[in-house]
């Protein structure tokens, strides 16, 4: 929620941004950011992609069928902060992934901790650079927001670019889609820990509200947020709940560019396979028309996450056998074991 001021690299960033469809390769690590943008972008376009000894790799999103499963993503907004390292933690221990929508300007000071999420397997998104309401500015201003922030995640994590936007506030119209050019994610709980900053308030919310599908809103930059975390889980397991990334959520039903989703809607028993007719007129409805998945599902066309491009070795699980409520909850049996930290 706060807002602080950024210093200078704005250009250099804007001129990286401006060239992006950048692929992971060239990511191993970009030296210094002071670089000039154009020296930087000619290289990447001319220089063969450079086999360095590889740093270990986000491990892929786990193909976890949440139209069967109970499933919520927890996500986490504004930081990373101080307590980040502690949250990785504990969802580390309770084998849970979360989804982290980050400022960029948090990005720079926590790069360790932006590559730890990565590696854990938790999703990195983007949630502008210093959290303007995104309907205030002009097209240029959100894009600046949306890309240097794409930039500045991509640096600490080695490569992963977000592929999910959560515009600060939830504030949103047809020109911030437009120009951010991302799905948009709100949210189907909003715990309100940023108001009442109460560790057995943020629990009971957390571990009470969430429905099958369900996506909860915690702030990792607040301690009690994260200090309520461990028995959230806890209660959440016992609810029967599998955590997965926003990713992982929408598994069935590619998110599009500029449209915005506060859940998994439950499957419609109504929805169109079986009429012979195709939808006509298929309207707008996010959840519905124009999303029959189109086979192994790549989340957004045009932003691959590295080493995650649908992923034809990942491990199908569709009734997850011995999932629901079992403590440890990786839920996904073949699930790539995160590289410890
Ligand atoms: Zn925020």
């Amino acid at each position: 929620m706060r807002i602080i001021k950024y210093g200078a690299l704005t250009v250099a960033g804007l001129l990286l941004a401006a060239g992006c469809g950048q692929t992971p390769e060239k990511k191993a690590r970009t030296a210094g950011e002071k670089q000039g943008g154009t020296a930087a972008a000619g290289k990447a376009a001319s220089a063969p992609p450079a086999r360095k000894p590889e740093s270990p790799k986000p491990p892929p999103p786990r193909v976890v069928d949440c139209v069967k499963l109970k499933c919520v993503a927890l996500t986490f907004d504004d930081g990373p902060g101080p307590y980040t390292e502690r949250l990785l933690n504990t969802l580390h221990a309770a084998g849970a992934r979360a989804t982290f929508f980050m400022l960029g300007e948090n990005v720079r000071s926590h790069e360790g901790t932006v590559r730890r999420m990565a590696l854990e397997g938790h999703e990195l998104a983007n949630h502008s650079w210093d959290h303007p309401s995104l309907t205030s500015l002009s097209a240029a201003g959100v894009r600046s927001q949306v890309q240097r922030t794409q930039e500045a995640i991509a640096k600490a994590s080695g490569g992963v670019r977000p592929t999910l936007l959560r515009p600060p506030y939830g504030a949103t119209n047809t020109q911030v889609g437009r120009a951010a050019a991302l799905p948009e994610i709100l949210w189907s709980v909003d715990t309100e820990d940023w108001r009442y900053r109460n560790v057995a308030r943020d629990t009971r919310v957390g571990i009470n509200e969430p429905k099958s599908g369900g996506i909860v809103l915690y702030h990792d930059i607040h301690k009690p947020s994260v200090d309520s975390i461990p028995k959230v889980l806890e209660g959440l397991k016992r609810r029967g709940f599998t955590f997965v990334t926003v990713s992982e959520l929408f598994r069935s039903q590619p998110l599009k560019p500029g449209k915005t989703y506060t859940d998994l809607a439950p499957p419609k028993p109504v929805k169109a396979p079986t009429p012979s007719a195709p939808p006509s007129g298929a309207p707008s409805a996010p959840a519905t028309p124009g999303s029959p998945t189109p086979g192994p599902v790549s989340p957004t066309p045009g932003l691959p996450l590295p080493g995650t491009p649908t992923v034809p070795g990942t491990p199908t699980v569709p009734g997850v056998p011995g999932t629901p409520g079992v403590p440890g909850v990786p839920g996904v049996p073949g699930t790539p074991t995160p590289p410890g930290r």
